[in-house]
């Protein structure tokens, strides 16, 4: 596995790992999933299946595009707020790890993606 490959498979386990959190405490999801929660899981795996930056892939709270349409990412939001801090307890060296992937700056490719959407939004 590549340096790139391992940081993308660490956050994909933080976010289901943060999905569990919030399902057991907010639904009572024992072991598997609620029906809600695992929608979302889903939703965010197939996001992550078709990031357009492969292995120069932001962490997604990073990222210039976010892909996520809004009522999901509203809803990842809400998990991560919740589960984030119960984290560090929970699950203490992944979320150290994904914490420091999240400092990372941004590489060349998203930067690029980044600067050309700012350009976009102030109308140049
Ligand atoms: S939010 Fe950004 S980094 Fe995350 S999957 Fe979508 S495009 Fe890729
Ligand atoms: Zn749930």
């Amino acid at each position: 596995m590549t340096p790139a490959e391992r940081r993308v498979a660490r956050e994909w386990k933080t976010i289901q790992a943060m999905i569990r959190i919030y399902c057991r405490n907010n639904h009572g999801g024992r072991g598997a999933l609620c029906e809600e929660c695992e929608e979302l899981r889903l939703y965010a795996e197939r996001r992550l299946e078709k990031c357009p930056f492969s292995d120069e892939k932001p962490t997604c709270v990073k990222c210039p595009v976010h892909c996520y349409e809004a009522g999901m990412r509203e809803r990842v939001r809400q998990v991560m707020r919740y589960s984030g801090p119960r984290m560090l307890l929970r699950h203490p060296i992944l979320a150290i790890r994904h914490l420091r992937d999240e400092k990372l700056p941004l590489s060349p490719k998203a930067q690029k993606v980044a600067e050309r959407l700012k350009q976009q939004a102030s109308g140049s």
